[in-house]
């Protein structure tokens, strides 16, 4: 238990050796179905801690469902294609562009992308193992095997079929180095807090210049028009007989050193020409255009257009019209056309221009400007808008149907759903192409008639590529559905999400074995974070209900992310990444998981491996009394006996209905989900089967005989630990596997506890026996309380202690209370009366200022109150209040302090479920019994010095000037001998006692 990874360790080869996971499968073949779709993890890099949390839930739910007798296909999935493969390989062969790729031979670095997705997925199937995850390893899905393929390729064909494929040609946001367009769904959170460089150009203008602002200068040259707004009041400014035209709301700010010459409305400027002050080839006559986006809270009212730089300026360019600059190229770099701008890298170009501007004397201004701007999800590159050709599918057709499905899944945590609906309001077109190499081909085929034909399989292509992916599917040509005529592919490949959207599909084998999918979509429960709600949940619900009309998934269950112990994200770049390996390593999976289970998984978890020594301590007990049970049962050849269990014994009863509510709660957690409560639940009952039920009972286990107590108490710990191995077995399956075999010898058992049923819970038919038991404990810390402000520690035993309670159900265990509270004997009182005096102590601070001349009049009252009134008061929470000559005043706890004088000899305590006393004398007898159990302490500390087995019986010499206590041992020889396994039992003649006793007067050896 020290090292836990060598018991896992083992444990796994103990799994592979019977191999579980089939005997799992086939165990609950035919039975009831739980279908769960896995979110394919890219097979890119190692795991770290990061992947662990959901795979962690992953794992807990289909073991469970497994206990339960559940039909599961246990499948695993892998993301193998896009970007995120290709931008390690390109790091790992050390290419630096889109053009180093094609160097270096397409086909070359198709390969090498497939085989890192192969080596990852192997290490990473390890390390998920590792973790516990029992997923049929043999049988994960990768995304870019033909199957997947093909099925996206009928996807695509369906949208086509419903006329929603088109091909955009618009500005889109794009990452030079990747030399790709992202699309919405991969932007969003993809921004970071910058600062560039604004500029104030002037464009000459009538007698002055138009004062235009921008924060891209590199989208300068490629400016087609200014736009006003209307509606608002511009002015023409002049200083030392310099003319600049901007709103006139500037002659406060920028503006206040210039007189105002002229004012009038945006209207009078729209359809003006200004002068376009760059030299290249678009000369064509620039004119001031109207636009509603035209704001005042930042700029100068006069917005540079540059229609192929921009979205919005494209879409209003549109409208007006205008024409449409190509700027950038794919890696960032300006186009022919614009002289000393062409060639230049769009950073580049920022610099440029405001250093040209100055030299013609256009620039006003240059200023610092902070704001959220777009980077690249991938390599966290700025962003730039460019004009692209792309494939989109368009959403308005499905946006309703989407919105109308997403209603009949369940979100967990609740607010999903709005944050899903949300976002299918405001999606945009999805744009599936990617100017890329390792990925989905695209089926498109256009060919110059105008038709595009769309695969929809691979049946569809002439003859068969080496692979479909890139190059050799591009050498592929198909004849144009119309015209005949033989049409090349496009270059692009596909979106990724398109690879893990269709897995509801491609996974079940849509196309080949309908029944077979329809026995296992949708997914009873699917769980990834919750990012995945505009990723991966969207991009399988967009398929799922345009393929089928239905949701791909039933139940989502979702995560927040994992950052570093102080809360900072993980980043392999700021070096605070945690990989799982180590954590396996020193931690084991085990604790690991139990550190994810007890995570509110609303917030973002810190990992911080100091929060696992709770559990470690909570999974070492449980650990624990299976050896403490181990070690006697052994002694005693045990073997489960159901009947014997559950007979008298109040304690034994207890224990048994504790382990059915346990039971039955756990239950309902796990098949609710909730893993907290349920981890709370575990450690609660850990606790009380420790501190109560194996403290309490573990004098019986050193009984030598097989008495009818022993047998009582050993079949129900038996009971105990076995059904909790099996109950806990989803959260911790190494330990609870390590559990049972070690207990699978006292009675029948499977081979695994995987392999068990998760235990049947009966009807709790002894609730009341909870409750008092319950009621028992907390008189029992009463009584320490007590005995604590009484300076009587628990060693002497007191005489008598006396209950006040209302419930009658606990006279059954004043046996418990006697030794708990060591004391002679438990009696219950009808009233207290006898014994305490109740005295009520006015606040005169608080009532002098109140009552004034009416404080003697307090006095009396509070005099001529009855004991009883004031008991019922203090003790039974009735309400009082005093009648001061007509005007009530209520007794509360700030106006009145309540003494309670017990009766000499006596200690009491109160509290909402009743008083407890107990009596200051000791008792003769049991001063002894208290004497003789510290002896017998020191007797087995003896015992464990010496290295003696539990089964080894060894003499005793003993030796004492307490003529009393020696007259006690002798008459509790038989007890002694038993509980402290001797053989025999001799007075010393002479002081040589291995171990002397100051305190009683007596020493002692053991000899074997
Ligand atoms: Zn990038
Ligand atoms: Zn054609």
């Amino acid at each position: 238990m020290n090292n836990p990874s060598v018991h896992e360790t083992k444990v796994l080869e103990f799994w592979d050796e019977l191999d579980l996971v089939t005997k799992v499968m086939e165990k609950n073949r035919g039975k009831k179905k739980f279908s769960f779709f896995d979110g394919p993890v890219t097979a890119n890099n190692a795991l770290g801690v990061h992947h662990a949390w959901g795979r962690t839930y992953k794992d807990v739910v289909q073991r469970y469902k497994a206990l339960k007798g559940y039909d599961q296909r246990l499948q695993n999935g892998f993301d193998c294609q896009g970007l995120w493969v290709e931008v390690e390989v390109e790091k790992s062969l050390h290419l630096d562009s889109k053009q180093e790729i094609l160097d270096f031979g397409l086909d070359r670095f198709s390969v090498a992308c497939k085989d890192r997705v192969g080596t990852y997925s192997q290490v990473q199937t390890e390390q998920s193992r590792r973790l516990g995850q029992m997923m049929d390893w043999k049988n994960s899905y990768y995304t870019h095997t033909d199957q997947n393929i093909e099925h996206i390729w009928h996807f695509l064909k369906e949208c086509h079929k419903n006329g929603w494929l088109y091909r955009g040609h618009h500005p889109m946001p794009w990452c030079w180095r990747c030399g790709t367009s992202l699309s919405s769904h991969e932007q969003v959170d993809s921004y970071r807090e910058m600062t560039h460089t604004a500029l104030y150009a002037k464009f000459p203008f009538k007698d002055g210049s138009l004062l235009v602002w921008t924060t891209t200068p590199w989208t300068l040259p490629a400016n087609v028009a200014v736009a006003v707004n209307p509606e608002f009041e511009y002015a023409a400014f002049e200083l030392n007989g310099e003319v600049l035209y901007a709103g006139s709301w500037l002659r406060n700010t920028l503006l206040k050193k210039y007189n105002v010459q002229d004012i009038f409305t945006g209207e009078k400027l729209v359809g003006e020409g200004y002068s376009y002050p760059f030299e290249n080839d678009h000369q064509f006559p620039r004119i001031l255009v109207a636009w509603d986006k035209v704001n005042m809270e930042e700029g100068t009212g006069l917005v540079h257009m540059a229609t192929g730089c921009g979205l919005e300026d494209y879409q209003r360019g549109k409208e007006l019209d205008l024409t449409v600059l190509h700027a950038l190229d794919e890696s960032g770099h300006y186009v022919e056309g614009y002289h000393e701008f062409s060639g230049k890298f769009y950073a580049e170009v920022n610099l440029m221009v405001a250093q040209f501007l100055s030299r013609n004397d256009l620039l006003f201004k240059e200023e610092s400007y902070n704001h959220r701007y777009p980077v690249c999800w991938r390599c966290k590159e700025e962003l730039v808008y460019r004009l692209v050709d792309e494939w989109f599918i368009s959403s308005e057709e499905v946006r309703p149907l989407l919105l109308e499905v997403s209603e009949s899944v369940v979100w967990d945590p609740p607010y999903l759903k709005k944050q899903f609906q949300n976002w299918l309001e405001n999606m945009g077109d999805w744009c599936v192409s990617r100017k890329r190499f390792w990925g989905l081909p695209l089926p498109f085929y256009p060919c110059d008639c105008g038709h595009l034909t769309v695969l929809g399989s691979r049946a569809d292509l002439s003859s068969l590529p080496q692979e479909l992916h890139r190059p050799w599917i591009d050498e592929v040509e198909v004849n144009c559905e119309k015209c005949g005529q033989p049409v090349k592919r496009v270059l692009d490949v596909g979106d990724c999400w398109l690879d893990a959207g269709v897995m509801s599909f491609s996974t079940l084998n849509y196309l080949g074995s309908y029944e077979y999918w329809q026995e296992w979509y949708p997914a009873d429960f699917v769980c990834e974070m919750r990012e995945q709600t505009r990723l991966w949940f969207y991009s399988m619900m967009y398929m799922g209900v345009t393929l089928t009309g239905s949701p791909p998934f039933k139940y989502v269950y979702s995560y927040e992310k994992v950052d570093d112990k102080d809360g900072n994200p993980l980043h392999k770049s700021s070096k605070n990444v945690i990989w799982l390996d180590e954590v396996l390593k020193d931690t084991g999976a085990d604790v690991l998981r139990a550190l994810y289970l007890s995570q509110n998984r609303k917030r973002n978890m810190r990992f911080d491996l100091k929060r696992a020594d709770f559990h470690v301590k909570t999974l070492k007990q449980f650990y624990n009394y299976v050896k403490f049970l181990v070690t006697y049962a052994d002694l005693d050849a045990f073997q489960f006996d159901a009947e014997f269990r559950v007979r008298d014994n109040l304690l034994d009863k207890w224990m048994n209905a504790r382990l059915q509510q346990f039971v039955e709660m756990a239950d309902q957690l796990y098949s609710s989900y909730q893993f907290v409560e349920l981890i709370t639940e575990f450690t609660e009952f850990v606790e009380e089967l420790s501190n109560w039920y194996v403290r309490r009972s573990r004098r019986k286990f050193w009984v030598e005989d097989m008495s009818h107590e022993k047998g009582s108490a050993m079949n129900t710990l038996f009971f105990v630990l076995k059904t909790l191995a099996v109950v806990v077995a989803p959260m911790f399956p190494f330990l609870s596997e390590v559990v049972y075999q070690k207990l699978k010898k006292y009675a029948h058992g499977e081979v695994s506890v995987h392999l068990e049923k998760f235990s049947e819970h009966l009807p709790i038919t002894d609730s009341k026996l909870l409750t008092l038991m319950c009621k028992t404990r907390e008189f029992t810390s009463l009584g320490l309380q007590l005995r604590q402000s009484m300076h009587k520690k628990v060693k002497y035993p007191l005489k008598e202690c006396l209950l006040f309670v209302s419930e009658p159900g606990l006279y059954e265990f004043t046996g418990l209370l006697k030794e708990e509270l060591n004391v002679e004997r438990v009696r219950f009182l009808d009233s207290l009366d006898w014994y305490v005096k109740i005295e009520l102590k006015p606040n005169y601070r608080l009532l002098g200022a109140k009552l004034g001349s009416r404080t003697k009049l307090l006095k009396r009252t509070l005099q001529s109150l009855s004991q009883s009134e004031m008991k019922d008061y203090a003790l039974r929470c009735k309400e009082l209040s005093l009648d001061l000559n007509g005007e009530l005043l209520d007794v509360n706890s700030e106006n009145f302090t309540t003494v309670l004088h017990w009766r000499a000899g006596y200690r009491g305590i109160t509290s909402p479920f009743g008083s407890l006393l107990l009596s200051e004398a000791e008792s003769p007898d049991l001063v002894y019994e208290g004497k003789y159990r510290v002896f017998l302490r020191y007797v087995q500390l003896e015992r464990k010095r010496l290295n003696l087995q539990i089964s080894e019986l060894v003499e005793m010499r003993f030796n004492t000037t307490d003529k009393s206590l020696e007259d006690f041992l002798w008459r509790k020889e038989s007890r002694l001998r038993s509980e402290a396994r001797l053989s025999g039992i001799r007075r010393l003649e002479v002081n040589t006692g291995d171990v002397v006793l100051d305190t009683l007067n007596l020493e002692f050896s053991l000899l074997n």
